[in-house]
């Protein structure tokens, strides 16, 4: 049965390979993804699966019941591409301008749908349900959640007992290596906005105006400031601020000035510390120079946290079916973030990242994931499929 499975993804490769270059020709944004959700459709057509459609957005769940009875296990793939212009001369790259499948989403949906396929044909031999999750917007629109509330955890009737996702990378790990570690694997991120409102005036005369330009600068310094001072620095905090506006021009004293700050935190602890904190120390700012602040903390994906016994069964099933030496357990997190970890907060369960680094290209320094001259190697899709499908199958029969 172990064998087989990795032979059969392999024998499907080229089928695989075709669904997934037709998903990356045609990319498509955020939750809407109709000509993918087609194709993913298409892909399922014939199979023993019970298919809904999502009623927000454009995913697809689909049902395997096993023959035998057993546990639920949900797979997920996301399946949206992103607004970026691709710069690849691969001749499947994208057809539309500003589109691109540049975190290699596309990979996952065809893998995904080639491991329905590999359990489907195992369905005698299946004890229990497996939950196929094909989910839009995963860049920033929250379509875990949505898909969430609309009943993709209790598609099969019960809760999975575990849940599983791959994400490729296109540099960093090289091609087959998978990547993960027990606890946080990603980051939360959220936002911070911070508008602080001055009076305007004469440059010239600023006792007459209430100036926010030099209240903002000093937030934006005490702000690392915090972040080293009120945080462990084993439980980090990165905040970044990306945005700054303010004033016209040299000799006006404008009435406000904005800025916007990205928030990453490993833990839920320490978020809510800094929703509270950032928000404070800014507010006292302005109310030390007279000044008012509006802040608001936007809060993103929460943190990604693996289940200590999912991801130990998971480094067990990537050695034994692709090989020993083909985990890595990754130092630290990564401070990106996913919202696979909306699932990961009601189901235990562990998110992997897995090298697609061309082989003729060096991972350090490789264009990355999100770059628009990102390239993930077919090679990746045959194990990627079979890895998808054993983890399901071997979850089940562990009960
Ligand atoms: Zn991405
Ligand atoms: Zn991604």
């Amino acid at each position: 049965m172990a064998t087989g499975i990795l032979d059969d993804a392999r024998a499907i490769s080229e089928e695989i390979a075709e669904l997934r270059h037709a998903i990356h020709a045609e990319p498509e944004i955020g939750l809407d993804l109709p000509k993918t959700q087609h194709k993913v459709l298409e892909a399922l057509a014939g199979l023993p699966l019970e298919i809904n459609r999502g009623e927000s957005l454009s995913s697809v769940t689909a049902v395997l019941r096993g023959a035998r009875p057993g546990k639920t296990v949900l797979l997920r793939g996301d399946m949206d591409a992103l607004p970026i212009t691709e710069r690849t001369d691969l001749p499947y790259s994208s057809r539309v301008p500003g589109a691109m499948h540049a975190c290699g989403h596309d990979l996952h949906t065809a893998m995904l749908a080639g491991a329905a396929r590999l359990l489907c044909a195992r369905q005698a031999d299946l004890a229990g349900n497996v939950i196929f999750m094909f989910q839009p917007g995963e860049e920033g629109s929250g379509g875990a959640r949505l898909m969430i509330s609309e009943g993709v955890l209790d598609a099969a009737g019960e809760r999975p007992a575990a849940a599983f996702a791959l994400h490729v990378s296109s540099s960093l790990l090289p091609l087959g290596i998978a990547a993960s570690r027990a606890g946080t694997v990603m980051a939360a991120a959220d936002t911070l906005h911070v508008t602080v409102r001055g009076r305007g005036g004469h440059g010239s005369q600023p006792h007459c105006a209430a100036d926010p330009i030099p209240a903002a600068c000093e937030m934006v310094t005490a702000l690392q400031t915090m972040v080293t001072r009120r945080f462990d620095v084993f439980d980090p905090v990165v905040l970044t601020v990306g945005t700054f506006h303010a004033g016209t021009t040299d000799n006006v004293i404008p009435d406000d000035a904005k800025f916007i700050a990205t928030v990453r935190t490993f833990s839920a602890r320490t978020r809510d510390l800094v929703r509270d904190a950032a928000v404070q120390l800014v507010r006292q700012i302005a109310a030390g120079h007279g000044l008012a602040a509006d802040a608001e903390f936007v809060d993103g994906y929460p943190v990604t946290v693996n289940d200590q016994a999912e991801i130990a069964f998971a480094e067990r099933t990537v050695s034994e079916v692709v090989g020993e030496g083909r985990y890595v357990t990754a130092p630290n997190p990564l401070t990106g973030s996913e919202d696979f970890s909306y699932v990961l907060e009601q189901v235990p369960g562990a998110f992997l990242m897995v090298g697609a680094c061309p082989p003729d290209a060096d991972p350090a320094t490789a264009p990355f994931n999100h770059s628009a001259e990102a390239v993930f190697d077919d090679a990746i899709l045959a194990e990627g499929t079979a890895l998808y499908a054993e983890l399901a199958m071997r979850r089940l029969s562990a009960g």
